[in-house]
């Protein structure tokens, strides 16, 4: 490959692999996924506040239990007690009897409401759950998908680094050089070739002066009078 087809071949390479590297390190999955670990975290915590109100419902309706075993023990107590010969025993007793039947009702109404609020719960913390599943199933499929598009963009680099290597034995050491720091100059735009008078990068058609004074010099890389980057005279095609 002569030189100038060495250069230009470099720099597609040099193109290409910046592009890569940018990509790799801007990748929208990536940010996309801290997203949807913030939000599953989102959806642990409220996860774990369900977990405390149920916990917390849970523990009343066992206090609810205990509260009508009692009763139900003092209604038993203030019968075996009661001299039913005594009237003003028994007039006590139905007091409280009454009373003690009020309570029973007010646990009754409690624990139907406490219930009600269980049941919701627990449909919400289901609904979670399912949904909370999908949302790592998702993540798990997209974390996936985001390490393969960085492993292939990571493959491109490291064959570029390898293409890139394997020119740069065959360029001598002051078009290396040359080439680099044009790369540098011109933000890695450094080389470009003659299209009949016109560089193909800056486009500004050369003089009929210029044109001969190139064409006297027996180089095939000379610089470009106008933007000084590497202007490459003949090209030998595209083989390799
Ligand atoms: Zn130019």
């Amino acid at each position: 490959m002569s030189l100038g087809s060495l250069l230009l071949k470099l720099q597609d390479i040099d193109l290409a692999l910046t592009r890569n590297r940018a990509a790799l390190n801007a990748m929208p999955e990536i940010a996309e996924l801290a997203k949807k670990r913030r939000a599953h975290q989102k959806l642990k915590a409220d996860a774990t506040k369900l977990y405390a109100q149920r916990k917390d419902i849970e523990t009343y309706l066992k206090e609810l239990e205990g509260k009508e075993m009692d009763a139900n023990d003092d209604v038993r107590i203030a019968q075996q007690n009661t001299d039913s010969s005594d009237y003003r025993a028994v007039q006590q007793l139905e007091i409280e009897l009454s009373n003690l039947a009020k309570q029973l009702d007010k646990i009754a109404f409690d624990r139907r409401d406490y219930e009600a609020k269980l049941a919701d719960i627990k449909a919400k913390e289901e609904y979670l759950a399912e949904y909370t599943a999908k949302f790592e199933a998702a993540v798990i499929a997209d974390t996936k998908a985001a390490r393969e598009k960085a492993a292939g963009l990571m493959a491109e680099v490291e064959k570029a680094q390898r293409q890139r290597e394997h020119i740069l034995e065959q360029l001598p050491e002051d078009m290396r050089v040359r080439y680099e720091k044009a790369a540098e100059t011109h933000n890695g735009l450094a080389v470009e070739r003659l299209e009949g008078n016109v560089p193909s990068v800056c486009r500004m058609a050369l003089q009929a002066s210029s044109m001969s004074d190139l064409a006297r010099t027996s180089s095939e890389v000379v610089e470009c009078p106008y933007c000084h980057r590497m202007l490459v005279m003949g090209e030998d095609g595209e083989e390799s």
